[in-house]
């Protein structure tokens, strides 16, 4: 199967989340009169981990969405076959037409990235801004990132590009549609 992905270039996020804001405003999650800090869903986060002490201190930063799993375990625990694999694309797609909000996907989720419109009564999830990409389009957090610390493609095809620019693949924290690198100097 094929498996769209993103690339997180650890060398260059600086953490600024300007991709987690543009990809609420895309999809639409803020409601700028209801909503307070915290309460907003999101699809995208950013992760950081700090070493050594001050002044020899040094912070990395990541981005982490759904992870669009091989075998999807928020699919499985999916009693109402809302959620599905995508088979041109690998991406793991949620239809809040089917959703009967039982939230047995966010149980079984073992990355915590699904959110719940509690209003409405639907499971809704990062789509790897499907609509876009099946149009050659990149995804809006891709698309917008000031450092150009993400990339977008075929999971093979992203892999080596990372070999070709001298950059390791992190195994250890990267997983089906995300992958992860640094420097390898
Ligand atoms: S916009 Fe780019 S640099 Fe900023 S947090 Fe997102 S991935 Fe990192
Ligand atoms: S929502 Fe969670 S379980 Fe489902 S595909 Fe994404 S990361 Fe995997």
């Amino acid at each position: 199967m094929k498996q769209l992905s993103i690339m997180v270039d650890m060398d260059r996020c600086i953490g600024c989340k300007t991709c987690v804001v543009a990809c609420r405003n895309h999809h639409n999650l803020v409601n700028h009169r209801s909503h307070m800090p915290g309460e907003i869903p999101f699809y995208i986060k950013v992760e950081s981990q700090a070493e050594g002490t001050f002044p020899h201190l040094k912070e990395d930063f990541w981005v982490s969405p759904c992870k669009h799993c091989k075998t999807a375990p928020c699919a499985t625990a999916c009693e109402s076959g809302a959620i599905r694999k995508d088979a041109q694309t690998g991406i793991v797609l949620i239809d809040k037409d089917k959703c009967t909000g039982a939230k047995k996907c966010i149980e079984k989720c073992p990355y915590n990235v699904i959110q719940f419109n509690a209003e409405k009564n639907y499971a809704h999830k990062c789509n790897m801004c499907y609509d876009r990409v099946v149009h050659g389009e990149e995804p809006v957090c891709v698309e917008i990132c000031l450092t150009n610390a993400l990339s977008f493609g075929e999971k093979e095809i992203l892999k080596m590009q990372a070999q070709a620019n001298g950059k390791e693949i992190i195994k250890a924290m990267s997983s089906q549609s995300i992958i992860y690198v640094k420097s390898s100097s």
